[in-house]
């Protein structure tokens, strides 16, 4: 099974291409199981996320598209929702997916992610930002809401690169991810970022195997020639370190295929 959970659309004004092109595009490439995985609506950076009023013609976009193609492809609902304090909003928690997705993308008002806001790096200790950013994850799967951690080191994305051990900083937001039942993704996103190293890097998911935290896959993609982006090398790392099955979700609930 070839499995890519992790999509956007043009809603979040970052993306380009039709729905049904990236579809198509899955479909070209022998995948078997494709989510949406729209950036979720919030009362903050609303520019680059569906907007509230949006939620329904999304799922019915979705709905429609996963009926269309139901004999070449399955197509899941789900949000890549933002963990951010003070702006977690229920309408979303309680929307009837497939799966939500859980992304650190702020670290209060910083997106550290963004390369407008790069100079903030030099005025804060490399330490320190990533223990808050894996002190952000691990509250994040302490909340027990969310089903998939998008992008579980993200915060290697410009390649500054703590000091400290980064297993000994991850290992507490690891062992919360494994209490809540929560999956990680190989992101291969990351291949494309100044960073050049898949979500998480091997050295986590060597940690996230001995804990035996399950794995999904996705491209996260942003444009239709993304779509499935470095498939064969993800899942080859993933049997290297020795992952057999990977997770998808139906209405929540955890599935598991052989990948
Ligand atoms: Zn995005
Ligand atoms: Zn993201």
């Amino acid at each position: 099974m070839r499995i890519d959970l992790h999509n956007h659309t043009t809603r979040c004004n970052h993306a380009k291409g039709s729905m049904e092109s990236y579809i198509k595009r899955a479909i070209e490439l022998g995948i078997d199981i494709y989510g949406f995985s729209e950036h979720a609506p919030m009362d903050f950076d609303e520019h680059y996320r569906l907007k509230f009023n949006e939620m329904n013609d999304y799922k019915d976009d979705v709905l429609f598209l996963k009926e269309k193609y139901q004999k070449d492809i399955k197509i899941l609902l789900g949000y890549e929702v933002d963990y951010l304090k003070g702006h977690i909003d229920d309408r979303v928690l309680h929307t009837n997916v497939d799966y939500l997705i859980g992304s650190v993308h702020f670290l209060g008002e910083w997106g550290f992610d963004h390369p407008d806001y790069i100079d903030e790096y030099k005025n804060r200790t490399i330490d320190n930002i990533w223990q808050e950013y894996f002190d952000n994850i691990e509250s994040m799967a302490k909340m027990g809401t969310f089903n998939i951690v998008g992008h579980l080191d993200l915060i290697k994305i410009f390649n500054f690169m703590p000091k400290k051990d980064i297993r000994l900083i991850a290992t507490p937001a690891l062992k919360a991810i494994k209490k809540s039942n929560m999956v990680i993704e190989l992101n291969s996103a990351g291949l494309r970022k100044p960073c050049k190293e898949i979500y998480p890097s091997p050295l986590l998911l060597e940690l996230a195997y001995e804990l035996d935290i399950p794995i999904t896959f996705s491209s996260d993609a942003h444009a239709i020639g993304q779509v499935g982006f470095k498939y064969d090398e993800v899942t080859e790392l993933a049997k290297k370190i020795g992952f057999t099955k990977a997770v998808t979700f139906e209405q929540r609930q955890q599935q598991l295929v052989t990948f």
